[in-house]
């Protein structure tokens, strides 16, 4: 794919598209509360991916539980899943998690996350959508 391109809808689209959490978070860059995600304590073998277009962004060979509340990934599933910006808000400088095909947001990554990779990526259930397979690799 090209990286510039974005599976773009308008905001009125992607109101009828998604539930009204799903936009807020999605779109609105909002936060689901925590402790509150069903993926959250998803221990399935598969692959999540992005809510509002459906791009992979995880596999659950990454997923571990950071006690955070949210579900938390210590990689991404290849280097086209997502983008990231610095975000200023909250009077923090943190990392914003976006999908890299859509645009819609989905959570932030930080620096404590196990090895080998050191990152936690803490991303909003809502923003998730998880496919169930078996893993064939190994
Ligand atoms: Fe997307």
């Amino acid at each position: 794919m090209d990286g510039n391109m974005k599976k773009t809808k308008t905001e009125e689209e992607w109101k009828e598209k998604l539930t009204a959490e799903q936009y807020h978070v999605l779109r609105e860059k909002g936060t689901e509360r925590p402790f509150t995600g069903t993926l959250l304590h998803n221990e399935k073998e598969g692959k999540y991916k992005c809510a509002a277009c459906g791009h992979p962004l995880f596999s659950s060979r990454t997923k571990f539980d950071s006690g955070s509340g949210w579900p938390s990934f210590s990689d991404i599933i290849n280097s086209a899943a997502v983008d990231l910006k610095t975000d200023r808000g909250f009077g923090m400088t943190r990392t914003e998690v976006l999908c890299k095909a859509c645009g819609s947001h989905l959570g932030h990554v930080f620096d404590d996350g196990p090895k080998p990779t050191g990152k936690r990526y803490c991303i909003n259930s809502l923003s998730l959508d998880f496919d169930e397979e078996k893993d064939n690799r190994d």
